[in-house]
């Protein structure tokens, strides 16, 4: 299963743990002091996670914590929020 082509960096949604091509996911960054916000353009620096274009792995991946495992913060009320907010305009289950 595993694809041959090496110019295609790998990474791993944080919520299904589905390994996808880097430039499917959306890249989270933790800016500091639990400020965790989307990285468009995937050249932030810090430490970062990333998760599936879909509200479930959003879901998943903030009530169950993997999120804050992954980023090892505690995600500030405004930074949850706004990535709750961000997961709203997602396509859901069955629109992918
Ligand atoms: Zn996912």
């Amino acid at each position: 299963m595993r694809r041959k082509n090496k110019h295609i960096p790998q990474r791993t949604c944080v919520a299904c743990r589905q390994r996808r091509d880097k430039g499917d996911l959306i890249r989270l960054v933790h800016i500091g002091d639990g400020i965790v916000e989307v990285d468009i353009s995937a050249r932030r620096p810090g430490r970062s996670a990333y998760l599936c274009p879909k509200k479930d792995c959003w879901e998943i991946g903030l009530k169950r914590n993997h999120l804050e495992r992954a980023l090892r913060t505690r995600l500030s009320t405004n930074s949850r929020q706004a990535l709750i907010d961000y997961s709203n305009n997602l396509p859901g289950e069955g629109q992918v």
